[in-house]
């Protein structure tokens, strides 16, 4: 009898692990649901980016996405990675208030961001994004539509019209929500030529969009050194909290700038060590960071990329 216990449980691992196998071999592939919305601070609504890449099976609904509610009207803050991920936000929007949703706000050219664009355009609202973005959306507009056929599957691909933006923001600009300010602010090139950041007067809420990454490994699509310049005034912001691009609906400011900063400086300082020694750029990219690979989700995927495009700014000091 204990002999049998002991080798059920000496087996026990393994019997589970046949057992799943299994069981997903069983199951036909199931699309996951799109991630719920929860209210951050008063009047903001945030749902928690998928941290992984975009898939058919998790409709592009891997950024961080909110809204926020005003007397009059509603601001919502990128549209998501797909029409279905766009669709989900209208409907949770329509769960908490029937007031219109005026703006649109991009806080950048990247997929994941946009690609629900169309959906709150149609209910009418009006799309701001940074003076930059329509120039930059609409060079990437084609490859982004073949790229996402292979990421999000032909039928949600072919259901996206890239949409650009109605207005543009060339520093700041306030809106009136109705008894709510908000403040969108442009940037000078950091994690893309065209980012955006939303904060909320009222509860001291900041939007970073991808200007903050905290979880997901920060994605370089921009300038390295334009983004550590930024870091000085980005902290100096007089915010309570952050909702950033990626990672936690939300997070303490300035300290969730913290992550982000360290794995910037290690990428930098490590390309900068490695062009100095005279090391190849296939060498030197694939030792880069490395010490900053346990702190993150998603480091293979972009860790290579993000070497290769700052070796190519760095080398040129
Ligand atoms: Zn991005």
């Amino acid at each position: 009898m204990t002999l049998v216990l002991s080798r059920l449980i000496r087996h026990f691992p393994r019997l589970l692990a046949a057992s799943a196998i299994g069981l997903v071999a069983a199951l036909p592939a199931i699309a996951e649901p799109i991630p719920a919305y929860e209210e951050v601070a008063a009047g903001i609504h945030v749902r928690t980016g998928l941290v992984e890449e975009t898939s058919p099976d998790n409709h592009g609904a891997i950024a961080n996405l909110g809204f926020i509610v005003g007397a009059d009207s509603v601001a919502m803050i990128d549209s998501g990675g797909s029409v279905a991920d766009a669709e989900a936000a209208a409907a949770a929007i329509r769960a908490v208030t029937d007031k219109p949703v005026r703006y649109l706000i991009n806080t950048h050219m990247h997929p994941d961001h946009v690609f629900g664009n169309q959906v709150f355009k149609a209910q009418g609202a009006t799309i701001i994004g940074h003076e930059k973005l329509p120039a930059a959306l609409g060079a990437r507009a084609e490859h982004y539509k073949l790229s996402m056929r292979d990421q999000l599957g032909p039928a949600a691909a072919g259901s996206v019209t890239v949409t650009l933006p109605d207005e543009t923001v060339t520093q700041t600009r306030s809106l009136d929500l109705g008894g709510r300010e908000i403040e969108l602010r442009a940037w000078p090139t950091a994690h893309t030529d065209n980012d955006l950041t939303v904060f909320d007067e009222q509860t001291g809420t900041l939007f970073a969009g991808d200007l903050v990454f905290l979880a997901h490994v920060p994605v370089i699509d921009g300038s390295i050194k334009g983004w550590l310049a930024r870091i000085a005034e980005l902290r100096a912001l007089p915010a309570e909290r952050v909702v950033p691009g990626h990672g936690p609906a939300s997070a303490p400011w300035p300290q969730a700038l913290e992550p982000q900063t360290a794995y910037l400086e290690a990428l930098a300082a490590d390309l900068r060590a490695a062009i100095a020694a005279g090391v190849p750029l296939a060498q030197a990219t694939e030792s880069a960071a490395a010490g900053q690979a346990g702190q993150w989700q998603l480091f293979d995927a972009f860790n290579g990329r993000n070497a290769t495009a700052a070796f190519a700014e760095l080398e040129w000091e």
